[in-house]
């Protein structure tokens, strides 16, 4: 059995103790292969050797020269000292300069030759190099070679980094293991792990380099479209309760409206899945106010029409009484006994509503996670529901379709992922969109504003208040310690309360409040006790307030887009024009361009798109629970084409070995179970 550096502690490592190792654990490096794999930010070309006669002026040099003074010391003050030592090539003479720092005497000696790379500074014709790198000039390790640069944490230096990534190299290159099966790396010419990690640390050039990252880059979407697909094979293979009864027409028309026809299709699309005897896997994706919640309402009518249980669960206590408010007098009115279980039920109505959702007397349960608590047992569930499923882990989702057997899943999202992306956030799921939103909708007027303007939309606040109807104002999270330019949520409410709106009832919501606390904050504002509402980013979700008609956001550039556009989806929902204001406290460029879209635009498609252009798809992955999916070296902004190569690659694979059974793929396998767990926890 062989070592490998996935199974191997750091602490194994020459030169790490445990203070070392406690270091590197800020970095997320806890074994030998994550170190192998703490990939450089960037690299510093220091290959090429030039003449000090050719240095530039604040351009960084790298010079092969022999010392020809001693080093001389030059106190200033206390705790500035510098020292000074002169070298020399054959085209001329350079100042070495370095500050506080004693050993330079020891390490630089008279008459032998170094090679030094800094920044060079000229002053009157002289020539300095500011705190130098240096080795001796047979030495090829900070000079005349590609330079990894890492990204830091206290105690730990460039210097040490890249020592000890070289000694973990050394030591452990002959136990790594490819993953990636060879005929896959002939196919698609990639290099060999040991290449592609030597030279993704310390590349011979750049091209050797660019091979080693592309390798790396295709590794990482294999495990994971590999990891997806299989989940997804997996999941797709199981026999589901097939539903006879698929007739929506009572349901349908007992709604005040009829369903656009992105809502007809994703119905077809359930139904379809509902009548196929095998277990449904979905994603619902539609845009904020696409209407997402009569699609769910149809699935749930059909698996009690069938005689089944079904389960809707939402991510706050708001949410899931909205669901049951909105639907369950439709429902009932079909016949249908529809129940509401939330942390605030009282013992003795949860007693009674786990006594009937087990003996059979509920047929659909809207809720919170309290559905997922093990006390809560069906009957005969066959259809589990999850909306706004980002604020919820796999696993939960997965707990609610546990309560039943060969239960059919539905997961409804409005953070609208492009296609290409959405295939690999959601690659274990099938998925619906409903691009299309219902008729009538009103455009949400969106302004971005400076400080400057800062009188005036406290006026036009108050005037919305004035004619009846509410607002929003939301703040970014922050901690205390960030920069003062940043409102935190306690802060600005208590300034406006104070000082601006002193005569109109106002709210908060955050974070760190008490869930209970900030349930009855949300309620205030639903019924209208208070008129504005401050808050974080914790009203993003789903909730309804046809009053709202103005949303507010401080900071709007620490924000992505979708989460303004998601944040901006709280108002237009009532008859009422409404607009949001985007106060920018910076204006680089990529911020401009970000407010411009959101001002032109109020496609959250759209949005998506070009969020994915300037920032990456950083924030898409964050839409999975825990960032679930991260990437070290890939980047889907950049990579499509290897991802593409990549899924190809896995679907073959899949095919010709589904269970990843063979020997050979013993070590794929091995990586896709340990991604598969981690999506699941
Ligand atoms: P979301 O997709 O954001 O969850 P909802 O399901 O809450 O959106 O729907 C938003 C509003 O649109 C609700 O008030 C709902 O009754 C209404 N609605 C949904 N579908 C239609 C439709 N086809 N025609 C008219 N109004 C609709
Ligand atoms: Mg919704």
């Amino acid at each position: 059995m062989v070592t490998r550096p996935q199974d191997t502690d750091i602490k194994y490592l020459k030169g790490i103790g445990d203070a070392k190792a406690k270091q590197l654990l800020r970095l997320g490096v806890l074994t030998v292969w994550d170190l192998l794999t703490y990939f450089p930010v960037r690299f510093e070309d220091r290959s090429k050797i030039i003449k000090i006669c050719e240095v530039e002026h604040d351009k960084y040099a790298c010079v092969n020269a022999t010392v020809i003074t001693p080093v001389s010391e030059h106190y200033i003050r206390k705790g500035l000292t510098y020292y000074k030592v002169q070298v020399r090539d054959d085209s001329g003479i350079l100042t070495c300069i370095f500050f506080n720092n004693p050993y330079i005497k020891t390490y630089l000696k008279r008459g032998y030759e170094y090679s030094f790379y800094g920044k060079i500074n000229i002053r009157r014709g002289a020539r300095e190099m500011l705190t130098p790198e240096f080795e001796p000039s047979s030495h090829s390790e900070c000079t005349k070679c590609i330079v990894p640069v890492y990204a830091l944490t206290n105690g730990i230096t460039q210097k040490f980094l890249r020592k000890t990534i070289a000694e973990a190299y050394k030591s452990y290159s002959k136990y790594l293991i490819d993953p990636i099966p060879p005929e896959i790396l002939r196919e698609y010419s990639l290099c060999p792990i040991d290449f592609a990690i030597k030279n993704i640390h310390f590349p011979k050039d750049f091209d050797s380099l660019e091979i080693a990252k592309k390798r790396l880059i295709f590794e990482e979407f294999f495990i994971l479209q590999t990891t997806l697909r299989k989940m997804k094979s997996t999941a797709g293979k199981a026999t589901g309760i097939s539903f006879s009864k698929v007739d929506a027409s009572p349901f349908l028309s007992s709604l005040p409206f009829s369903l656009t026809n992105a809502q007809r299709q994703v119905c077809d699309e359930i139904i379809k899945d509902l009548k196929s005897g095998v277990v449904m896997n979905r994603l619902v994706q539609g845009d904020v106010g696409s209407g997402k919640t009569v699609v769910a309402a149809l699935a749930l009518f059909l698996c009690a029409q069938n005689g089944y249980q079904a389960a809707m669960m939402a991510p706050t206590e708001v949410l899931a009484r909205q669901h049951y408010n909105d639907l369950s007098p439709v429902l009932e009115s079909l016949g249908i006994k529809c129940t509401l279980l939330t942390g605030s039920t009282t013992a003795k109505n949860k007693k009674d509503i786990y006594d009937k959702l087990e003996n059979g007397d509920i047929d659909i349960a809207f809720g919170t996670h309290a559905l997922i608590t093990e006390k809560v047992a069906f009957r005969n569930l066959a259809l589990a529901i999850t909306d706004e499923q980002h604020r919820f882990g796999v696993r939960q989702r997965m707990l609610l379709g546990e309560k039943g057997d060969c239960v059919h899943t539905l997961v409804m999202t409005a953070t609208p992922i492009p296609r290409t992306l959405a295939l690999i956030v959601y690659g274990d799921l099938d998925i619906s969109v409903i691009d299309e939103l219902p008729p009538g909708r009103q455009r949400i007027d969106t302004y971005c504003v400076g400080e400057d303007m800062r009188e005036r939309i406290n006026n036009f606040i108050r005037k919305e208040i004035e004619k009846g109807n509410r607002a929003y104002i939301v703040c970014p999270a922050v901690e205390e310690s960030e920069t003062m330019e940043i409102k935190s949520a306690q802060e600005h409410y208590d300034f406006l309360s104070r000082n601006i709106f002193p005569d109109i009832p106002m709210g908060i919501v955050h974070g760190k409040m008490k869930a209970k606390d900030k349930e009855s904050a949300m309620c205030d504002f639903i019924c209208g006790n208070t008129k504005i509402l401050v808050s974080t980013t914790v009203i993003e979700v789903g909730v309804n307030v046809p009053e709202a008609t103005l949303m507010v956001i401080e900071n709007a550039e620490r924000f992505g887009l979708s989460q303004l556009h998601q944040l901006r989806g709280r108002v237009g929902r009532g008859k009422e024009k409404s607009y949001c204001v985007l106060f920018c406290n910076s204006f680089s460029d990529e911020t401009k361009e970000r407010m411009k879209i959101m001002t032109k635009s109020n496609d959250g498609f759209e949005i998506s798109e070009t969020d994915l252009k300037l920032r990456g798809p950083g924030d898409f992955f964050g839409t999975r629970q825990h960032g679930e999916i991260s990437f070290k070296i890939a980047n889907l902004a950049n990579d499509f084409t290897v991802l593409k190569d990549s899924g190809i690659a896995a679907e073959k694979l899949l095919l010709a070995d589904p269970d990843l059974s063979n020997d050979e793929h013993y070590y794929i396998r091995l990586e896709a179970e340990k991604l598969s767990q981690k999506l699941t926890l």
